[in-house]
Parts: structure tokens; C-alpha cells; sequence
């Protein structure tokens, strides 16, 4: 059976580019096809400043929020990744076939870099090595597929060359997965700049939309969206990207071909009237059964002890195999 495996970070309120790029699917295709897992990776948002209080309550938050998704751990696998030690064991072994240039003209870390130095601080080196640790939490479970948004697929082609290159140096050990990425909305754009993706730490919240914003805020946002200079709905990503934004968010919502969208909508206003409805309807039912399960947080706590369980039994014996074949 084909093996799936994607993470989350738990660095931010989950936001609709978090949704339509990777969850959905996760909740909606993955889990039934799939022997899954699904990861809150909190190591990783240990990479850049944080609180330590804010990350424990945003880790339970995000898995809080996966459920309500409609992840359902009794045909999936749910768990925090700081429950599993084999992440960190593979991590330090993988460190040992990747390079320092590699890490180094990851784009992500590039920017992200940028942004660290931007404001006065030091860039820690868990920022470089990150996508290692990614490559381990990949490979731990032998994964055949990665579901993710289009912004981690330079990760997923590093795991890629780490695998590739461990097995031939040490004998074969790891699966070399592939990224699969949504036909429509795996990049979804900050609705304020769309130039750059709509990000869950981005600094002001104006152009993201979170998983848990009221409807009244949904709307709002969408409304006041940035659009072109131009006054016709065209789907052009160059010429137009913020109505081809608002096109790509409605078609991921209501499964609609974003271009044959364009021809529906006269004006601009019609496009984001439309754009806000549909986003409500599908966070709705999301919002709903989060508060349902925010009502009962030791069943979530169960559910992520039970996860780690699971994970750990499947990820040992392909780390202990990594440690024999590096010579350890
Ligand atoms: P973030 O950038 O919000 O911190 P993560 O690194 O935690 O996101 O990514 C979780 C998943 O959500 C990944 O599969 C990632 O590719 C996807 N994702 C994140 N932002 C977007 C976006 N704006 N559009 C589409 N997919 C996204």
C-alpha cells in the first residue's frame, strides 16, 4: 500500500493556503487511500524566535484543527513530531551524506534568512539544517508520496538526493518519495501582496486568511483584497496576480476551473462577493467541529499519545537499519 507523509508547522494560526494546499487533501483523498501520516513538525518551529508556552499551545491548536479538518485517526496516524526521537536520530545521520551548499541555496532558508537579519537577529542553524530534519521525518516512514503546496517541493527534491545518495553510498535504506501537488490551489497568495504567499507568520494577518477567522473577518478580508490595475476578471498569474488569486481561491473552493471562472464574473466585485461566500461555506464546517473537540482536549491529547505510538513502531526499524548501514 502506498505510504503518505506530510507535516505541518506550528508556528501560526493555520491559514486557507495551509488548507487548500495541503489538508484538504490529506482529510478528503490521502487518508482513504493511503497508509497516512500526519505530522504538527514543532521542532521546525524552533528554527526562528518563538515562545515556548505559544508553541506548546499552537502544536495541540493545529492538531486540534487537522481533526476538525476531518484527519480521522482511526484509519490514519496523527502525532507531534518532538513525541518521536527517531526524527532527530535520522536527522543527525542525514546531516552526515548532505553538504553545507545544499542547505544554503534552499530558497525558503534564503528568505527566511533574509528576514531574520532583516530585523537585527542571528540566524540559528537549525534554519540551515531544517530541511534535513524534513528529509528525516520523510524518510523515517519510508513514504512513497509527500503531499504538500507548491513551496515545499524544493524540500521534498533535497529529500529526494539525500535518499538517493544514502543508498548508494550505505546499501539500500530509504524509499526516495515524490511530492504530489494540488492541480489548483498549492500556491495561494498573501491577499494583501500577491506577490508572496499567503504565510501563517506573516506579520499582519490583513491578507491571510485563518482556518478560524469569523465569517464577518472572512469576508472583510476578501473584500478589501488587492486587486489589478486592469477591470476585467482575466486569469493571467504575470499580468493579473490578484485577481488570478482570488480566481485560483474560489475554483480550490467550490472545484471549479479557475479559468472558465474568469468568464462568470463581469466585474471585480462579483469575483470577491463570490471568492468571500465560497471560503465561508468551506471553513464552516471546520470552524464547527473545532469547537466541538475544544470542548474535550484530553481526547485530543489521547489521540496524539496513541499517534506517536503508531509512528514510532513504523519509524524505528528503518532508523535502526540507517544506524547499521552508516556504521554505527
Ligand atoms: P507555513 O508556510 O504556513 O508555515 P507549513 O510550512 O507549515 O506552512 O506548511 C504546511 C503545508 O501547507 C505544506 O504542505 C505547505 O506546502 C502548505 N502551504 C503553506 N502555505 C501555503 C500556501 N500559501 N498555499 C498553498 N499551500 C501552502
Amino acid at each position: 500500500m502506498t505510504r503518505v507523509f506530510s507535516g505541518v508547522q506550528p508556528t501560526g494560526h493555520l491559514t486557507l493556503g495551509n488548507y487548500l494546499g495541503a489538508m484538504r487533501r490529506w482529510a478528503e483523498v490521502d487518508q482513504y487511500r493511503a497508509d497516512s501520516l500526519f505530522c504538527v513538525v514543532d521542532l521546525h518551529a524552533l528554527t526562528v524566535d518563538h515562545d515556548p508556552a505559544r508553541v506548546s499551545r499552537l502544536s495541540r491548536q493545529t492538531a486540534t484543527l487537522l481533526l476538525a479538518a476531518g484527519i480521522d485517526p482511526a484509519v490514519c496516524t496523527l502525532f507531534l513530531q518532538s513525541h518521536v526521537d527517531e526524527h532527530t536520530r535520522l536527522s543527525y545521520l542525514l546531516e552526515c551524506v548532505a553538504t553545507d551548499g545544499e542547505m544554503r541555496r534552499m530558497i525558503q532558508y534564503k528568505e527566511k534568512a533574509a528576514r531574520v537579519r532583516d530585523r537585527g537577529g542571528s540566524v540559528r542553524l537549525s534554519l540551515l539544517t531544517y530541511p534535513v530534519l524534513m528529509a528525516a521525518d520523510i524518510l523515517a516512514y519510508r513514504a512513497d508520496e509527500v503531499p504538500v503546496g507548491e513551496d515545499q517541493t524544493q524540500h521534498v527534491q533535497l529529500t529526494r538526493d539525500l535518499a538517493e545518495r544514502f543508498n548508494q553510498r550505505y546499501g539500500h535504506t530509504f524509499v526516495v518519495p515524490r511530492a504530489t501537488v494540488p492541480p489548483v490551489g498549492a500556491r495561494v497568495m498573501n491577499l494583501q501582496n500577491p506577490g508572496s504567499k499567503m504565510g501563517k507568520s506573516d506579520r499582519t494577518g490583513a491578507g491571510v486568511v485563518y482556518l478560524l477567522d469569523e465569517p464577518d473577518v472572512v469576508r472583510r478580508k476578501v473584500m478589501r483584497a488587492v486587486t489589478d490595475s486592469g477591470r476585467d476578471v482575466v486569469y493571467d498569474t504575470a499580468g493579473r496576480p490578484g485577481v488570478t488569486n482570488l480566481l485560483e481561491i474560489l475554483a480550490a473552493c467550490t472545484g471549479g476551473n479557475p479559468e472558465s471562472l474568469a468568464d462568470v464574473h463581469d466585474t471585480y466585485g462579483s469575483l470577491k462577493e463570490a471568492t468571500a461566500e465560497a471560503v465561508v461555506e468551506v471553513l464552516r464546517p471546520l470552524r464547527e467541529r473545532h469547537r466541538e473537540l475544544c470542548a474535550d482536549p484530553g481526547q485530543v491529547e489521547e489521540v496524539l499519545r496513541d499517534g506517536a505510538e503508531k509512528a514510532r513502531a513504523v519509524a524505528r526499524p528503518t532508523v535502526d537499519a540507517a544506524c547499521r548501514a552508516i556504521g554505527l
